[in-house]
This record gives structure tokens, sequence and C-alpha cells, in this order.
């Protein structure tokens, strides 16, 4: 048991939730909220990053399971002591390797898109064209957003694009300032209007569509990045950024990947268990395995088997597979399903009954015979309810009631 749940459902996952699961719910929406995208969620993407850091590292999850986000902030999160957090947008670049903020200053920013992908794309692998936003470098001006010498330094900031402040505090204490140039908006020059270059309105940068084409190569896994280097947003001055596509796989009906190897369930008669079956199973590439159990072996409910290589391809060595592993559940017929007098049959044909636990006398003084109930808790309220309002009659026929007033 935990003792607080938020940042759980801050995260949308459960209490018990593993730290895959974590990671991908962190995914999700650390990209739905970061601020590049949804500059009006920067607390919520705060709240979510906090979480995460919280439950992504072990120690400090049972920190928190035991005492709730009071014992984290008490100092109880080791390291840098006192809660204090990592800034959110470092997680963000820990994830995504954007390196957005050290990066900020001599690269463009990097685009970060998440596509959806099915079990059978990364298993046959895929193509997808993916359809981006980007700034580019206006050609028509290079990036000087007019004619060629007619841009005029700034004569507010001296072409720094930046003005420092100085501010005057108590005791003869001075506070300098740095903001941007508010004339020039920190480009450090200045363009008269009718210089301005037609094409991008002086702005140097247009927002242009660009598709890329992204590669989905057997085998990728959910999560897994695909980079498109120097495809990201351009600025004048600057190398440009990357287009990060990020890999989100959606579940699949039949089968779940663990690794390198694909797990499914199967629920067999008893019957099957018992005497053996053939059943066929559809792959990931649409041919039919006909998973058989030969007679005379066994499948017990809850058994687990396997078929090699019929997994999952590896990454970059597609040809090798990992295993196609399927968990067993056994239906059992249901009550009366043979005629009493034929059940003696069936039983000649099971292995004999362990007799040591059989009474060795019959005398009904030494004995107390205790008929079976099904205990589930639903059960019980509704015959309990019955108890009071089936006629007499009904109720004794049944002989149900009797043992419940446990
Ligand atoms: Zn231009
Ligand atoms: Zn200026």
């Amino acid at each position: 048991m935990v003792k607080e749940t938020a940042f759980y459902d801050i995260l949308g996952v459960k209490a018990n939730a593993t730290p895959d699961e974590l990671k991908r719910a962190y995914r999700k929406l650390a990209l739905k909220y970061h601020p590049d995208k949804n500059p009006a969620e920067g607390e919520k993407f705060k709240q979510i990053s906090q979480a995460y850091e919280v439950l992504s590292d072990a120690k400090k999850r049972d920190i928190y399971d035991r005492g709730g986000e009071k014992a984290i902030k008490e100092g109880g999160g080791g390291g840098g002591g006192g809660g204090s957090f990592a800034s959110p947008m470092d997680i963000f670049d820990l994830f995504f390797g954007g390196g957005s903020r050290m990066h900020r200053e001599r690269k463009g920013k990097n685009i970060v898109h998440q596509i959806s992908v099915t079990l059978d794309d990364l298993y046959n692998g895929a193509t997808r064209k993916l359809s981006v936003q980007k700034n580019t470098i206006c050609e028509r001006c290079e990036g000087r957003g007019s004619r060629k010498g007619a841009a005029q330094m700034c004569m507010t900031c001296h072409g720094t694009g930046m003005q420092v402040r100085v501010h005057q505090l108590l005791l003869g204490m001075v506070q300098q300032v740095s903001t941007v140039c508010h004339s020039c908006q920190g480009q450090g020059q200045r363009i008269s209007q009718k210089d301005r270059c037609k094409a991008c309105a002086g702005r140097k940068i247009l927002r242009q569509k660009k598709i890329l084409e992204v590669h989905i190569d057997k085998g990728m896994k959910d999560g897994q990045k695909i980079l498109f280097q120097g495809e990201g947003d351009q600025e004048p001055g600057l190398e440009p950024g990357d287009i990060i596509i990020v890999l989100d796989q959606q579940e699949h009906p039949q089968f779940t990947r663990r690794g390198e190897d694909l797990t499914m369930s199967m629920e067999l008669q008893l019957v099957e268990a018992l005497c053996g079956f053939q059943k066929p199973v559809q792959t990931l590439d649409k041919r039919t395995l006909l998973i058989t159990s030969h007679p005379g072996e066994l499948i017990k409910p809850g058994d687990t088997k396997c078929v090699c290589n019929e997994g999952m391809p590896m990454h970059r060595r597609p040809f090798e597979k990992g295993k196609l592993i399927i968990h067993f559940s056994v239906v059992f017929p249901k009550a009366n399903f043979l005629p009493k007098n034929k059940l003696k049959e069936l039983e000649r044909y099971l292995p004999v009954k362990e007799d040591a636990e059989q009474p060795e006398s019959m005398d009904d003084d030494l004995y107390i015979y205790a008929d079976l109930e099904d205990c589930d808790v639903e059960n019980r309220k509704r015959q309990r309810h019955q108890h009071y309002y089936v006629d007499e009659d009904d109720y004794t026929s049944t002989g149900g009631v009797q043992c419940q007033t446990s």
C-alpha cells in the first residue's frame, strides 16, 4: 500500500506501475506539455517532471510510497537532499538527447515528433511520411532580412542585441540586469521598412512545411528515436537543429512485447489440455503457426510454453528472432456436464484418488459433513439478502444459507 497516489495520478498510472510504464506515461505527457509546444502549461509540465523524477528513482519512489510527498520534501530524496528537483528541462533533454539548453547558443532548435506505430510496423518494418513545420532561412535575402548593406546597426544597443540596466539598490549597491533590446528585438540591427525583404518581411526566416520519410526498421522498439540531423529549425548564424522522431507503439490486441520476445495467452478446453490440440495463430507477418500439443503431452492451467524464433526480429539482425511465449489457461467444463452415472465411468480413466484421507468409519456422529459454497463477497451478500425474502420452502431446499453466519 502506498501512502498517497498524487504523483502516480499526475502521470496517469497505477501505483504498481512498472518502470517501463512510468517511462512511457512520462514521455507521452512530457511531449504534450513541453513548453516549446504548450507554453501555457508550464506549471503542469513541472509537476509531471517532478513526479517522474521521484518515481523513476527506485530509492526515491520507495520513500514516496512510504511517506508521501512530505517525506521527499523533508530531504528523504537523497543525493542533493532538501527535495531540490533538477530542472524539468534537463530531464527532458536527458530523455530526448536534445541538449536544447546547452546548445541553444550555437544551434537552432530541435524538433521532437512522436509517431504512433503498430507492433506489425515494428515487426515488418515500415515507411511513414511525416509533414513537419520548421523555420528555414529565407533564400531570397540569404537570412539578412533586407537588401545587402541596407541594415544599420541598432543605436540603442550598439549592435549587441542586449541592453544593460543598472538598478540602484540600498547602501550604494548596484545590480546589473541584461535584457533583450526592445528597439531591435535582439537583432542588433534595424532595417527600414522599404529595404525589408519581400519574401520574409524582414524576419530572415520562413515557416515551411517539409515532408520527411521515416524508415522504421524491423525490430525497432517503443520509445526508440530516429534522428534527422540538421533538419530542425534554421536560424541565421546558427547550426540547424535536428528533427527527432520518437516511436510510440500502440498496444496489440493479441501480442505483448517483452524485449525480443512476444507473449500471448491461449485458452484451452479441459479436453485439449488433457488430450492434445492444434490451434492456429496468425503471426505479425501473416503466416499461420499451428500450435500443436501432441496426444500424451499435457498442459496444466498456468503453464508457459514457447515457440523458438517466432518472437520479434532483432534490430539490424532481422533474421534472428526472439521467442513466442504462450501462457495457457484451462477452461473446465460446467457443473453437471456429465450425468452422475457417467462420472463413475470417467473416474475410471483418471489417476486413482489417494484414499488416505477417506473416512474409516461412516458413523455420522464422528463427522460433520461440510458442503462447499462459493465464497466471493458479492455472492454472500446476495444470498444473505435472499435469506429474508425467499419463501420458507425454497429456502430450505437450497440448503445453501445455513453456513453464512461465519
Ligand atoms: Zn528574406
Ligand atoms: Zn538594439
